[in-house]
């Protein structure tokens, strides 16, 4: 009998929209102790990236009210925007994703912040949560 297959999705990182990283970034760095890691901003988003043991917590200021941070703060305030996995075929997890009637953002891969091909799925078919995948 051949053992069930497991599954290689982890969770890439957690991106935290907020106002001012600044006055949260002492909780995450100092009082839980995580390392920054340096990663680029992106979409109208300063970004600093905590590792947690390999998955990282990127906290995302918006870099101006109108950018996708800026409104999702203004709308819903500070909180979780989103989840990535990192999955070993993305685009088999994206058919897989259309199969099950979940809705894609994204309907084909796109290059994000750090080079890396990801796909977002909408909040709509995963409980209120914006999903993001990227590859392993
Ligand atoms: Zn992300």
């Amino acid at each position: 009998m051949t053992p069930p297959t497991r599954s290689a999705t982890r969770i890439a990182h957690v991106g935290i929209a907020l106002p001012a990283i600044d006055a949260q970034l002492p909780f995450y760095r100092d009082v839980l102790g995580l390392d920054t890691v340096p990663v680029s901003d992106s979409d109208g988003a300063r970004i600093v990236a905590l590792d947690a043991d390999g998955s990282l917590v990127e906290l995302l200021e918006p870099a101006g009210a109108d950018s996708p941070i800026g409104r999702f703060v203004a709308k819903r305030g500070p909180g979780i925007h989103h989840i990535c996995f990192a999955v070993d075929n993305l685009e088999a997890v994206m058919a897989k994703c259309r199969a099950s009637g979940v809705e894609l953002v994204d309907q084909v891969p796109r290059i994000g912040a750090e080079g890396k091909r990801i796909a977002f799925l909408h909040p709509r078919s995963t409980g209120g949560i914006l999903i993001e995948l990227t590859e392993s």
